[in-house]
């Protein structure tokens, strides 16, 4: 036979938490969402936020700010960059540059390393796909995306600014040199 205070508790009990749920639910309704509806309406991001990778151009010349050098292909930790360096006779381009986009771990170490901040971070993750071949990114699928999303703040040369040990403080005036103080005198 069931215990009718064992009961009476465990109604009291069920019926408080009901209680309890549906007040943080009626709390909710009345506060405005932090949700919003992507894709059709879109976040304004950070500055500082730091999406998909891409390659840029110069913005005085046009021309590709790679110089191939294949710095960030040496310090990508998954090795997901490929570069082959084109020689050119004023300087020197990138032939051909792939990016294993799906295995990128966005340690952002290619883009720190980068001297002519040639590939940086969107501030975009918008690149969402059921089929992975489309994430290996060729030179050419790096500059569309460079031109098809905001820039984030943190390239290359502004990454090292920030990271470099504070410059020492400037001399002081050079203290004028103490008069002489020669007390020989001639001998009389
Ligand atoms: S993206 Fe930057 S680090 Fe990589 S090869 Fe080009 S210039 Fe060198
Ligand atoms: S963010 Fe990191 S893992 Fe991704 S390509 Fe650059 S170095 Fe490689």
């Amino acid at each position: 036979m069931p215990d009718d205070r064992s009961f009476v508790a465990e109604t009291t009990h069920l019926v408080r938490a009901v209680g309890r749920a549906m007040g943080v639910t009626f709390r909710n309704l009345l506060r405005r969402p932090v949700t919003v509806r992507y894709p059709t309406v879109k976040r304004v991001y950070p500055d500082r936020f730091r999406g998909i990778l891409a390659l840029t151009y110069d913005g005085e010349t046009g021309e590709e700010n790679c110089i191939g050098c294949r710095l960030c292909e040496y310090i990508c930790p998954p090795q997901v960059i490929k570069v082959e360096m084109l020689k050119a006779e004023k300087r020197n381009f990138a032939k051909t540059f792939t990016l294993e986009l799906y295995a990128c771990e966005f340690c952002e170490l290619c883009v720190q390393v980068c001297p002519t901040d040639a590939i940086i971070m969107m501030k975009s993750f918008d690149l969402a796909t059921g089929d992975r071949r489309e994430l290996l990114l060729d030179k050419d699928r790096l500059h569309a995306l460079g031109l098809a999303f905001d820039p984030s703040w943190a390239t290359g040369n502004r990454l090292r600014d920030a990271q470099a040990p504070p410059k020492p403080a400037k001399a002081e005036a050079k203290t004028a040199a103490p008069p002489r103080t020669d007390a020989t005198e001639p001998a009389g």
